[in-house]
């Protein structure tokens, strides 16, 4: 029997279960390792900040889904990669051995970016961490009216977060959302960011566009030099590569991630597949975000029965343009798709239809197919 291991279960890795639930792998054991039991579906976590969903409505059960699909669930971390021994070292210490390895673990939120913020910010990600977290800085705020919230981070995550948490803190809590200095959603055209800006607006959330350097007890220092009152920073910064990719022996892209090719295969170690955050396509870059770790899904399905089965590999092209539905805290959403964008009830009503569906698909009795709805 071939051993495959998948590490991390991601948006890629939740399909490959599935269809693994579906149709098993002849000739191959599969294993997954993963620290926790559920994968939070990045897309809803806004939506539980702001009270819409309960936080079992935004989980995948990944057990259940390792379950029926026969995979060997290991409750662990990646903690170093030795692709010439084909080996894994795992955070608690065991050694997993591997003839096809699958990556996709995501990329890490750093302690560091921010002098002061490992022993004084609540941190996004882990996901799982920052949820848990959440009721005890809204718990907060109500015993301490005009508690000052400072988000850090002006990407999509950072605009979400500080619209749903200003919807769920009490009315005295200030929320202001430090954008870093290329403004609010650098990445997005003029209209959608105008259209953000409108929205933090409308509900008080004071946007500045600067860096945060530093967060001193009661204060943020900025590249500026000024200092913001903060008593509650949330860093909601982009993702890093993970610390054990650096020493891993494997090929990573000038930012670090895991280079990947075409099949989604490392481009020095080709038994290795990586894709979503933890990867960079060398040949067809494309922005971090979970629409393409989801769309990445099937091809890599594909390509890892193939691999089993000694047959050629797929190639994935990534979309060119990606949708984002961004949620704007009140059950409205803004959409953005190239040059085109919308807002209102109905995108927000859309968001929600599409979110729902694809954390849905992997419950229980769901039908295989709808899978990729993201
Ligand atoms: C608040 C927020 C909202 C977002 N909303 C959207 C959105 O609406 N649309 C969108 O496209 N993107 C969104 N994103 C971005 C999106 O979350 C990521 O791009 C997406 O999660 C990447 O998917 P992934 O499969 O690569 O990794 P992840 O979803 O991060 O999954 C990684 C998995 O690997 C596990 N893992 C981590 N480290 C290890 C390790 N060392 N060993 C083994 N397993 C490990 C994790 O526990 C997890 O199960 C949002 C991000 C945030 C923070």
């Amino acid at each position: 029997m071939k051993q495959l291991v998948l590490a991390g279960g991601g948006h890629a890795h939740v399909q490959v279960l599935a269809a693994l639930a579906a149709q098993p792998l002849p000739g191959a054991e599969v294993t997954l390792v993963t620290p926790q039991p559920v994968l939070w579906y990045s897309g809803m976590v806004p939506g539980v900040i702001a009270g819409r969903y309960a936080p079992e409505e935004a989980q995948i059960d990944l057990a259940a889904l390792a379950r029926r699909a026969g995979v060997r669930l290991v409750l662990d971390a990646v903690a170093a990669l030795r692709p010439e021994t084909r080996r894994l070292r795992l955070a608690g210490g065991a050694e997993l051995a591997y003839d096809a390895l699958s990556l996709d673990t995501g990329g890490e939120l750093s302690r560091d970016l921010i002098d002061g913020a490992r022993d004084q910010a609540l941190f996004v990600r882990p996901l799982h961490s920052f949820v848990q977290l959440w009721p005890r800085l809204q718990s907060l705020a109500a015993r301490q009216p005009g508690l000052q919230v400072v988000v850090i981070g002006g990407g999509a995550a950072g605009f979400e977060l500080a619209a749903a948490m200003r919807r769920a803190l009490v009315a005295q809590a200030r929320v202001t959302l430090v954008a870093g200095n290329a403004g609010l959603l650098p990445s997005f055209p003029r209209g959608v960011r105008h259209q953000a800006l409108a929205v933090l607006k409308s509900r008080s959330v004071t946007v500045i566009a600067d860096d945060a350097v530093e967060i001193e007890p009661g204060q943020l220092r900025l590249s500026g030099g000024s200092r913001l009152p903060c008593d509650a920073p949330v860093v909601a910064l982009g993702v890093q590569p993970p610390a054990w990719l650096s020493d891993s022996g494997l090929r990573l892209a000038p930012d670090g991630f895991i280079a990947t090719g075409a099949t989604l295969q490392s481009v020095s170690h080709p038994e290795v597949f990586a894709v979503g955050d933890v990867s960079r396509r060398i040949d067809a870059p494309h922005p971090r975000s979970g629409v393409y770790a989801v769309r990445a899904g099937p091809v890599l399905t594909a390509n890892l029965r193939a691999w089993a089965a000694g047959q050629p590999l797929t190639v994935y092209r990534p979309q060119r343009l990606a949708l984002a539905l961004l949620s704007c805290g009140d059950g409205t959403a803004l959409a953005s798709w190239g040059p085109l964008s919308a807002r209102g009830a109905w995108v927000g009503r859309w968001k929600d239809r599409i979110d729902r569906a694809f954390v849905e698909a992997y419950r229980e009795g769901a039908r295989v197919g709808s899978l990729s709805l993201r």
